[in-house]
């Protein structure tokens, strides 16, 4: 159903403060404690309760029978190229790509050029993107350039709009300057986004350490990279009382970290890719560079326990690692091929069709892991279906099919492993503020 997807860029009705309502949907709140079929009403960009009778008369009218309502997706964690990368992706063809996806808010890695490690570069970002059609949040660095060397003026970063600090895809390797970060952060109440490699375990490495490496001759990153790295960072995120989330998590071992540090109340969240809940090393077998990401695919057994910690809330979310690639950065041989995936516009029909559709997580669990809870760790607004909330919400098709066709993504970069793919399920119309920013007006059925 996508290929017949456009943006329209128009409002569900004609005036600002006009009273609208997406009547005999399937809405699923956790957030306000709806699993029902009823209708959602909105005006001035805004939920509002049902409004009386007579008032209720001259509403404009979105029917979503045989559709979800969905609070819109919130995905931590995304590169969106901008500046300095835009042959990849720009702040507008990214929002583009999130608005199909069913996405309304994304946070943005600093690893951009000049990289946002400063207040300017941060309100660069936020200004550029108050003109695209989804929230956009800047994630600040932690360090100066991310050399890991010098800590960024935190308070000037929050007050600019960061809404959490990452070195992206770098660990801060020394762990006084961790800690330091962790104590500025928590005083403005700003989560550390840690990706967990110690880069002296993977150097070199191509592909999760283990048999399918060792068959195909090529050098391993092994768990222990990201695991020895996981238990470091929680411990200090135990000691300081800081807030840390760890992106990406691949490993089994990570998941038992995160889960043991959760029952000893330590301030830690997780989020996971969907690459690592549906595909493992095995399939790196074609030497496809698209399976070529970074934390690497793991085994079966790690799959499984990702799996786990996310149907249990150990894994407090799901987020793209949306990491656009050129044609130039990926058609090469697998050693040189650059790592990463992009995710925002098959995050949803991924998790609905791998995990949603087979019974290993319900709709309610799901919205929690891809809107509330990303929302409630960078304390955004949205998440929310509940009166008052922004109206960002989004119309789900549970019944079509279609394949993944990099050609017809938004995104400027079409490097995903799930090319030809059939997912179940699509994104029939995103509202961000009240604005239809997506709409698919003929969803294929199969
Ligand atoms: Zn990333």
């Amino acid at each position: 159903m996508r290929p017949d997807g456009r943006v329209t860029g128009g409002r569900v009705t004609s005036g600002d403060a006009e009273l609208s309502v997406v009547r005999n949907g399937h809405i699923v709140d956790p957030a306000s404690g709806r699993d029902e079929i009823g209708d959602l009403w909105f005006r001035d960009g805004r939920i509002i309760d049902r409004p009386s009778d007579d008032e209720a008369k001259g509403a404009s009218v979105v029917d979503a029978a045989g559709r979800l309502v969905l609070p819109g997706l919130v995905d931590m964690h995304t590169h969106l190229c901008e500046p300095g990368y835009e042959y990849r992706e720009t702040l507008e063809s990214g929002a583009a790509a999130a608005a199909a996806g069913g996405v309304t808010g994304v946070a943005c890695m600093p690893d951009t050029e000049p990289d946002l490690d400063d207040a300017p570069a941060v309100r660069f970002v936020r200004e550029r993107a108050a003109g695209v059609p989804v929230h956009v949040y800047p994630i600040a660095a932690v360090t100066a350039g991310r050399a890991g060397e010098r800590l960024t003026e935190i308070g000037e970063l929050a007050d600019a709009g960061a809404v959490a600090l990452s070195d992206a895809e770098r660990t801060v390797r020394n762990p006084a300057i961790l800690r330091r970060a962790l104590e500025y952060a928590r005083m403005f109440d700003l989560p550390i986004i840690a990706h967990c490699e110690d880069p002296s375990l993977s150097a070199g490495g191509l592909m999760h350490e283990g048999s399918h490496a060792t068959r195909l001759g090529l050098k391993g990153i092994p768990s222990i990279a990201e695991e020895t790295i996981a238990a470091r960072d929680i411990m200090l995120a135990e000691w300081t009382g800081g807030r840390l989330h760890l992106t990406h998590v691949s490993t089994a071992v990570t998941v038992g970290l995160v889960r043991s540090a959760k029952q000893r109340g330590v301030r830690v969240t997780a989020d996971v890719s969907p690459p690592h809940l549906v595909l493992t090393d095995e399939a790196l077998s074609s030497y496809d560079t698209h399976l070529k990401v970074n934390p690497p695919l793991r085994t079966r057994a790690d799959v499984e326990a990702l799996r786990e910690g996310l149907a249990d809330g150990t894994i407090d979310a799901v987020a793209s690692d949306h990491t656009p690639r050129s044609v130039d950065e990926k058609n090469t041989e697998f050693q040189e091929a650059l790592p990463g995936a992009a995710g925002l516009e098959t995050m949803l029909s991924v998790v609905y069709t791998e995990l949603i559709a087979p019974g290993l997580l319900t709709w309610n669990d799901a919205v929690r892991r891809m809107s509330t809870a990303p929302s409630g760790i960078l304390g955004t607004e949205g998440g929310s279906l509940a009166s008052g909330s922004p109206a960002d919400f989004i119309l789900f098709h549970p019944d079509g099919t279609w394949t993944v066709d990099p050609a017809s993504f938004r995104s400027r970069s079409g490097n995903t492993p799930f090319a030809g793919r059939v997912l179940k399920g699509g994104v029939t119309m995103t509202v961000v503020a009240g604005r239809v920013v997506y709409r698919c007006d003929d969803p294929e059925s199969s």
